[in-house]
């Protein structure tokens, strides 16, 4: 981070102290993790609870089933869960168990969608415009070194296009183990899937006998069911994270029994083998079930009106010093784009050098009024925030972007 990284010293509600000694309003919330701020007493005390009693053990304990059963009466195509200790894992995990329920090797996955770093899960994150080629996307390494055969078995699906996504899937159907999508990705641009377009991906796995898979390590913030719940389309599989462990590391695999059930020691070796030592830890279970108890359906109609405040406040303030641009998002996520075209995918979302100009002005403009969001415009907002903090934020967003228009 330019000029200089800032490093977090203490976190308390909604706000952080840097090392500095300044103070700022956080909307990053460890990348959206911290749904409940920083420091919650309810959270504190499930952890601290917990340590007194042992932080890991070789052997399932009661807080694992308490948080499962929790998750798995709020999604509605989730029947078990598993957890491991981040969503890269969660991810990971859903991959192989379509490839092991299918028994087929090839996924498919939406262009620019981050999913954690599993080879298979980043490839296509950040083709540039030289790499789009004409018409559908093609899968491109991201890292360097990534092996032929890992892009050989990804298919590159356009988002929030239907009809392109379909022909591929049907295109590569007899090899395709899964399709996985977010429904609101961030890094494609944090626009909402069209319902058509779920609707479409759940209509075609049926066809071609492929899982459908939905990231929700971030969508699940969204809403009490989750973004299945709002769009009404239940996924064979599901991936958790972020969320669901108060603070502490975590990830899940979840969904319907006949797919988990890949998992299913019964008396022999699984089809699919599932370890991980520190998995279920139950410091994170307790904390992580204390944060979805407080998470009701009243903490979401907060969050949902604080997003919708802040977004309508942001967008006005567009208007005002007439910057071209607007915010995205649902609930208690929005994104600040400078683009003077509608934003519908990856592609549209992508940056150009003046929009890039812009965004590090207001990125910049938000941290000199105490206001910390992540730098290519995420905001995500917490609990404990007042509407003085939404006030506050809306106001440091407003001067931000005054000083981008006086800049063009
Ligand atoms: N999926 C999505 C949609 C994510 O946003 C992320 C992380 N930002 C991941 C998976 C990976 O999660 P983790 O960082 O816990 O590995």
């Amino acid at each position: 981070m330019k000029p200089y990284p800032i490093y977090a010293a203490r976190g308390e509600g909604c706000r952080l102290r840097d090392i500095d000694g300044n103070e700022y309003i956080d909307c990053i919330n460890n990348f959206t993790s911290l749904i409940h701020g920083h420091a919650h007493p309810a959270l504190i005390e499930a952890a601290s609870r917990q340590l007194t009693l042992g932080s890991a053990f070789g052997l399932p304990t009661q807080s694992e089933i308490d948080l499962a059963e929790l998750l798995a009466s709020r999604l509605p195509a989730v029947d078990q869960l598993r957890f491991c200790n981040s969503g890269t894992e969660a991810v990971m995990m859903a991959l192989k168990a379509a490839r092991a329920f299918t028994g087929r090797p090839k996924i498919a996955k939406c262009e620019g969608a981050y999913h954690g770093s599993y080879d298979y899960a980043e490839v296509s994150l950040d083709p540039g415009p030289e790499a789009w080629g004409r018409n559908v996307p093609v899968s491109v390494a991201y890292a360097r070194g990534t092996p032929d055969n890992v892009l050989a078995d990804v298919i590159t699906i356009p988002f929030n296009d239907a009809e392109a996504a379909v022909g591929l899937i049907r295109e590569h159907g007899g090899e395709l183990a899964g399709v996985l999508v977010d429904p609101m990705p961030n890094r494609a641009g944090l626009v909402p899937a069209d319902k058509a377009y779920l609707e479409a991906l759940r209509s075609i796995t049926r066809e071609v006998g492929a899982l459908l898979i939905f990231d929700e390590v971030i969508t699940f913030r969204l809403g009490y069911e989750g973004a299945q719940g709002l769009w009404a389309i239940e996924p064979d599989l599901t991936t958790l994270g972020k969320i669901i462990g108060g603070g502490f590391p975590v990830g899940a695999v979840a969904g319907r029994r006949e797919f988990m059930a890949v998992f299913d020691p019964g008396h022999g070796k699984p089809a699919l083998p599932h370890g991980g030592t520190f998995s279920a830890n139950p410091v994170t279970m307790r904390a992580g079930l204390a944060a979805m108890e407080l998470l009701d359906q009243a903490a979401f109609e907060r969050l949902d009106a604080m997003g919708a405040a802040v977004r309508a406040g942001i967008d006005e303030a567009f208007q005002q010093y007439g910057v071209p641009g607007r915010t995205v998002g649902v609930g208690s996520l929005l994104k600040v784009h400078f683009a003077d075209r509608p934003i519908r995918d990856y592609r549209s979302a992508y940056l150009t050098e003046e929009e890039t100009r812009r965004q590090a002005i207001f990125s910049r403009g938000l941290l000199n009024r105490g206001v910390l969001a992540a730098g290519y415009g995420l905001f995500a907002l917490s609990t404990p925030m007042t509407d003085v903090d939404v006030d506050t934020i809306v106001a440091a967003a407003s001067d931000a972007l005054a000083e981008v228009s006086a800049s063009l």
